[in-house]
């Protein structure tokens, strides 16, 4: 049996409300570290995604929990906004009968060496290593030092490995030495560029090819991995080798579990081997044995061999639907919707049709829910056994730092509007179970009840209510200031 088998795995990635292709490697490390058995459970969290922070503790049952940042560096989230939405005071915290352990964000392990080296050698296969420069690309900025410093790392533990490299260097997008001047740079025949990122967007579809030369002008697509399938690139008299993101190589699960083997061996955790049984498994069992078999857009049914199909209820009356299996095949349905659009608030009504999902057992089927609906079947869980906790929106605005840091000076007057307005132009499915504060509830809406459903609930305010109060907060002072300007008896004037 695994060390961990007794533990839940929480990876946390940043996520993006835009860009699909941010979540998709955290989401893959976990289903290849699912697939290995090696944990009891295996969930991911984000800051811009569904599940956040605070729902994921409803997702997983175990009373270890490891976190493993998907992050490339030490720094603001790491150090300050992980530690706080998650709840940790210190390596190891202990709460709710849980401990919590926080690990290491996954860029800074020394084993990310390997896979630079790896990712080299793939995107320029057969091209000797002597005669070719490596380049690890990252952002810059005093936004945030440490992730140059991973690079710096990086670079010497490279060049001291002696793998055989011409040369390694790192380079940035905003700081010298500019990404630009690869050319000027380095020196051998062939050149390849591995971006030092967790994952693809803007900054690797079209920011460095741009400034590489590869491209002359920024293109419109958000998501365009054809970008790293036209390699070698001619450019000024060298072959370019242009690579994805760091973060998007397979053996990153590697890394995620060695962060936590290295957590285990610097805190001298010790392994504990009894996994008792799934109360979350059970819930669904006995709700769909009291014929509860709606949740949100989906209507679940049991076989007679012990697996589970989902459908979209609107296509009940349908057998011409695709079929599909596994639970991982659920995230994937939920991404986009009929039109492909991304669906980054899979509570939305706007899940894609014509599909259905078999499954094997009550394991995959809960796992299938979580992908479609994030922590929902543990919210309802929760809720049933009357230990389901909110967030007043508050104490959710309070706590926000950066650039969200003045989102709790709305009036009550304008978080009532936004709340209404907000999630309505989503037309979010999920029931409000927060208050402004407490004692101060937001009017229940009863068509969130859908009697007999097993119920989507929102624990805490979504990123689009925070972004909302920022704009409003933002507004407001905008307007204040404006006023106080004209109302001032010296008017600056424009030649002073
Ligand atoms: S805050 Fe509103 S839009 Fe966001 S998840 Fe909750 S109910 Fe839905």
């Amino acid at each position: 049996m695994s060390a961990h088998a007794h533990a839940a795995l929480i990876l946390v990635g940043h996520g993006s409300t835009v860009n699909p292709d941010s979540s998709a490697p955290t989401h893959l490390h976990a289903d290849e570290i699912r697939r290995r058995g090696l944990f009891r459970e295996v969930a991911c969290c984000f800051w811009k995604e569904e599940p956040n922070m605070r729902e994921v503790y409803e997702m997983v049952e175990s009373e270890v929990v490891y976190i493993v940042p998907n992050f490339i560096s030490e720094g603001y989230f790491c150090q300050q906004v992980l530690p706080r939405e998650l709840r940790l005071d210190a390596p190891v915290t202990r709460r709710d009968g849980k401990t919590i352990l926080y690990c290491d964000p996954v860029g800074i392990h020394p084993n990310m060496t390997r896979l630079l080296v790896q990712r080299a050698d793939e995107v320029a296969p057969g091209v000797p290593r002597e005669k070719t420069s490596l380049v690890i690309v990252g952002h810059g900025t005093n936004l945030n030092e440490n992730s140059r410093k991973v690079i710096e790392n990086q670079v010497a533990l490279i060049r001291g490995g002696h793998y055989g490299f011409a040369e390694v260097v790192d380079a940035y997008m905003e700081e010298q030495p500019f990404v630009a001047d690869w050319a000027r740079l380095t020196t051998a025949p062939n050149v390849v560029v591995v971006p030092f990122f967790i994952a693809d967007g803007l900054h690797s579809f079209q920011d460095i090819p741009v400034l590489l030369g590869m491209r002359e002008e920024t293109g419109a697509a958000l998501s365009e991995m054809g970008v790293f399938h036209q390699n070698p690139h001619e450019l000024q008299g060298r072959l370019l080798y242009y690579s994805g993101a760091i973060g998007t190589e397979a053996l990153m699960a590697d890394v995620i579990l060695d962060q936590v083997n290295d957590f285990d061996a610097k805190h001298g955790i010790s392994s504990r081997f009894s996994v008792p049984g799934s109360r979350l498994n059970e819930s669904v069992a006995s709700w769909l044995t009291q014929g509860r078999h709606q949740i949100g857009e989906i209507t679940l049914s049991a076989e007679n061999d012990g697996s589970y199909s989902l459908r979209h209820t609107a296509d009940h009356d349908r057998d011409d639907l695709t079929p599909f299996h596994g639970a991982e095949e659920a995230r994937e349905i939920a991404r986009y919707d009929d039109s492909g659009k991304f669906r980054p608030l899979h509570s939305a009504p706007t899940l894609k049709r014509g599909w259905q999902l078999h499954v094997r057992d009550l394991d995959e089927l809960r796992l299938a829910l979580d992908f479609f609906y994030p922590a929902a079947i543990g919210c309802a869980h929760a809720l049933e056994q009357e230990k389901l906790s909110s967030t007043p929106l508050r104490e959710l605005l309070g706590r926000q730092t950066g650039m969200y840091r003045f989102t709790n000076t709305i009036s009550d007057t304008q978080a009532f509007e936004m709340v209404a307005k907000t999630c309505a132009s989503k037309n979010c499915q999920r029931r409000i179970l927060w208050p402004l504060t407490p004692g101060q509830p937001f009017p229940a809406d009863d068509s969130k009840s859908q009697p007999g459903a097993i119920p989507l609930l929102c624990i805490e305010a979504c990123p689009h209510i925070v972004s909302a109060a920022r704009k409003i907060a933002k507004e407001t002072f905008e307007a204040k200031e404006a006023a106080r300007i004209q109302s001032s008896p010296v008017a600056p004037q424009l030649d002073d």
